[in-house]
């Protein structure tokens, strides 16, 4: 053999020159590329078409994606126009206090706008451990970890922990955050009626049996509804079938509890009957991100494992000191927690006196006002808006076409004029509305589309 045999017997050098002499396989012909709107659920351009013709037919405008100029708290601006604003989660005044700002700009100053990668391989900023270390303490915990996004965190946090072994069980009106979780975990999953203790437990006593790990899913105080679950009833009946307790804590921080701290100080009760405390930044403490608040085992699991966490950016470090800031505030100054509750309650009471349907509202910060059709939710906020009072529509297919409602959350900051000017306003509107009746089947044959039930 010849070193230009290349080390290949005869055979082999046959093999090759066969091998190279044929042809390629042919490539499939070029395609045009797939229209995008392929990919588009065709529900959601039906229900799009009739909110927008309905919308048009009535002038009602587009009541989302607004664009505010400036900080949206009691009051904002809209389109060079001055509102009341009943559509923030700024429940204490505290994003665009001067205090929480402060902090945010010393920590950009310092650290940057942003932490960069992931905490575990790019490391953290002191004001990641002093935000969690916080959070812990308000929820009786002994330690907490901070994500970046408050949907994110039960997403990734429950669909980690449980797996097709599980069982979850979630109230009916747990966040769609919660939800997302339970399906990605690939646990059994079923819903218990809102608030239905009872249900909860019968469904525990028939599907406990056969499963590893079983978890009852709890929001703290209910964002559509502003109520509260029996957190006492919930916690027996959890321990009763050996299954986890999570409460989402999202609209409960700042709102609920004398101080604010949550749904077992309103009840009194020791925080680590509870095992996981779910909470997220962008409401009452004036930042961005969720956060879960449990035993320091858990806490170290999620740290090292958890993928929103460990495949995911740390805080950005302003966002971070600004919910510090807004914590210490928080504890400092338990007046706004009493200020907020009683507006709330003012507001829920208010239009209860005018015979307006506010569901089952615990009257802290989240009032809504239940007009049983999507048009008349509509109709009520355009004619709000008019009357330069900001408040967002629910419609279906958000809820239900009959839970179809305007939801007010009130903040501290209203003044008691703003309130009783907008429980006069609505009172006024919904009579109007309902001395002006649209036949909902007449408007939907108007716009050609399928009444809804
Ligand atoms: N949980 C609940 C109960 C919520 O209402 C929300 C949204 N407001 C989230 C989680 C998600 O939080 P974020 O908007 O901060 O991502």
């Amino acid at each position: 053999m010849s070193a230009r045999d290349f080390g290949l017997s005869p055979e082999e050098k046959a093999a090759l020159l066969r091998r190279m002499s044929e042809r390629p396989p042919e490539a499939p012909p070029l395609r045009a590329p797939e229209p995008i709107e392929d990919l588009i659920d065709p529900q959601f351009r039906r229900d799009r078409d009739v909110i927008r013709a309905a919308g048009d037919a009535l002038s009602l405008g587009d009541p989302f994606y607004r664009v505010h100029d400036g900080t949206a708290g009691a009051e904002t601006a809209i389109g060079g126009r001055r509102f009341v604003n009943f559509s923030s989660y700024n429940y204490l005044g505290l994003n665009g206090d001067k205090r929480v700002i402060a902090a945010a700009k010393a920590a950009l100053d310092r650290f940057g706008s942003s932490a960069s990668a992931s905490r575990i391989v790019s490391g953290e900023r002191p004001v990641h451990r002093d935000l969690e270390r916080g959070l812990a303490d308000i929820h009786g915990a002994e330690d907490c970890l901070a994500f970046v996004g408050g949907h994110a965190t039960n997403v990734t946090v429950i669909g980690h922990l449980f797996g097709a072994p599980d069982l979850i069980l979630h109230d009916a009106l747990a966040h769609n955050s919660m939800l997302q979780g339970a399906a990605l975990s690939g646990a059994r999953r079923m819903s218990f009626p809102h608030n239905d203790v009872a249900a909860l437990d019968r469904l525990l006593a028939t599907h406990r049996a056969g499963h590893r790990h079983a978890a009852i899913l709890l929001e703290g105080h209910y964002s559509m509804d502003g109520d509260i679950p029996d957190l006492p009833a919930m916690i027996e009946t959890a321990r009763r079938h050996r299954a986890r307790l999570m409460v989402d804590e999202a609209h409960a921080l700042g709102t609920i509890g004398p101080r604010g701290f949550g749904l077992a100080e309103h009840f009194g009760i020791d925080p680590g009957a509870v095992d996981i405390w779910m909470g997220t930044l962008s409401k009452t403490l004036a930042g961005a991100g969720g956060y879960i608040a449990s035993r320091a085992p858990l806490i170290e699991y999620l740290k090292f494992t958890a993928p929103g966490f460990v495949y995911s950016v740390g805080m950005a470090p302003p966002l971070a000191a600004a919910s510090r800031a807004a914590l210490d505030i928080l504890r400092a100054e338990p007046e706004r927690v009493a200020r907020l509750n009683r507006n709330a309650a003012r507001l829920r009471d208010g239009l209860a006196a005018h015979g307006v349907d506010t569901g089952a509202s615990a009257g802290k910060s989240i009032v809504p006002v239940i007009t049983g059709s999507s048009l008349a939710a509509g109709r009520l906020a355009h004619a709000l808006f008019r009357r330069n009072i900001n408040v967002q529509p629910i419609l279906y297919p958000a809820v239900p076409e009959r839970a179809a409602r305007l939801r007010f959350f009130v903040t501290s900051e209203h003044s008691d004029e703003q309130i009783d000017g907008a429980v006069a306003a609505v009172a006024a509107e919904i009579a109007a509305i309902e001395r002006d009746r649209i036949d909902p089947a007449a408007l939907a044959r108007r716009v050609g589309a399928a009444p809804r039930s």
